[in-house]
């Protein structure tokens, strides 16, 4: 019997993308049997991240890496490690910050909530967020006018697409910071495959997810500069030992990087183009609905599909559709559109040919005949 009529759980088509709530996303068989095999055994831990240390540096390039709990994990302590860098009196007295430099820089629009506002993932290492320009934007003198302060610790920047307003490159922005001597960290979360563009913008730290599209057991990804790569290590014998990796969780990382490193991917990202062009194929012989492929709006290498919902023809407007799809069995998830807009989105990137089937089901169902 599966894991869902064990436990009686609810059967879920993801279509959302890799999304906290939903469990974020499915691990390959690799992964899977790597992760299997290192819940019975005994390891050093020192020693499995320093393999993540040296496997992560040669998949991204920078000068080391470390896998923390998750990436809401590794934002607090890339922050800490910015505050404290190795000094054990530092490291043991957050988050008491007395005497440290504790000001964390952020534009407001990257001021992002994804599940919990990130200033709390700031704060929980004892540092005080301050937020430059406004949510429509920042500009560079915004950002000078904020690091002129003298207690600043990092300039934190995030990368996805929850960032709200334009701002200037973030290339730019870590130039300012580095003029001034300031650490900059950049949260990019989703965007492992994105992780060495990232880095090049010259940031010290970037965070990204190994749970989201790396597929690995949940973990937080953290590369950069080898000095501050240690201090993050370091806060294990601080506030990083509530935030610290599991073995399996290491383990899981390992295999995940090299299964990202042996998959071709010309074939990946056309396989995943030819299952979003079929789909909006099909979805548009659906009467209330027309179907379209767009492409990912911060730059991940595959489109999603777009439904436009028409509702004197559907009979509902788009919000109901994705509420019907959520409450129907196997129930299935999807990516509600902009508020004012008749519109949702399909991640098809986790899902199966028999659950893309399943959802075209479904949605004859819902719509008219
Ligand atoms: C998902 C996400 C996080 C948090 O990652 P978890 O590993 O789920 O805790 C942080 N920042 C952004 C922008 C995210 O999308």
């Amino acid at each position: 019997m599966g894991l869902h009529a064990t436990y009686k759980l609810t059967r879920i088509i993801n279509a959302r993308g890799p999304y906290t709530p939903l469990g974020v996303s499915r691990s390959g068989e690799g992964v899977a049997t790597a992760v299997a095999a290192a819940l019975s055994e005994f390891f050093v831990m020192e020693e499995l991240q320093d393999a993540a240390d040296r496997a992560l540096a040669r998949f991204t390039g920078a000068e080391a890496g470390t896998a923390v709990h998750c990436t809401a994990s590794a934002i607090t302590l890339t922050v800490a490690a910015t505050m404290t860098g190795e000094s054990p009196e530092r490291i043991a007295a957050l988050p008491d910050t007395t005497g440290m430099p504790r000001a964390v820089v952020l534009p407001a629009g990257h001021a992002v909530d994804y599940g919990h506002p990130i200033e709390q993932a700031v704060r929980l290492a004892g540092a005080v967020p301050v937020a430059v320009g406004t949510e429509a934007g920042y500009t560079l003198e915004d950002l000078e006018t904020g690091l002129s302060r003298p207690d600043v610790a990092c300039l934190l920047l995030v990368s996805s697409r929850l960032v709200r307003g334009a701002g200037t490159e973030l290339s730019e922005a870590v130039a300012v910071a580095h003029r001034r001597g300031v650490p900059v960290v950049i949260d990019g979360a989703a965007q492992d495959f994105r992780i060495d563009e990232l880095l090049r913008t010259g940031a010290d730290l970037v965070t990204v997810s190994g749970q989201k599209y790396l597929g690995s057991p949940t973990a937080g990804l953290v590369v950069g500069r080898v000095d501050l790569v240690a201090a993050v290590r370091a806060q294990e014998r601080g506030i990083g030992r509530a935030m610290k990796a599991s073995k399996e969780a290491v383990i899981g990382v390992l295999a995940a990087i090299e299964a990202r490193q042996e998959l071709d991917m010309t074939a990946w990202r056309r396989q995943q183009a030819d299952k979003v062009a079929d789909f909006v194929v099909r979805a548009g012989a659906l009467r209330g609905v027309a179907a379209t492929s767009v492409p990912d709006p911060t730059g991940l290498p595959f489109e999603r599909a777009r439904l436009d919902v028409d509702p004197a023809v559907a009979g509902m407007d788009a919000a109901a559709l994705v509420t019907a799809l959520r409450v129907g069995a196997p129930s299935i998830w999807v990516m509600p559109g902009r508020p004012d807009a008749e519109e949702l989105f399909l991640e098809l990137v986790a899902l199966e040919p028999a659950e893309i089937d399943a959802v075209l089901v479904r949605l004859s169902e819902l719509l008219p005949g």
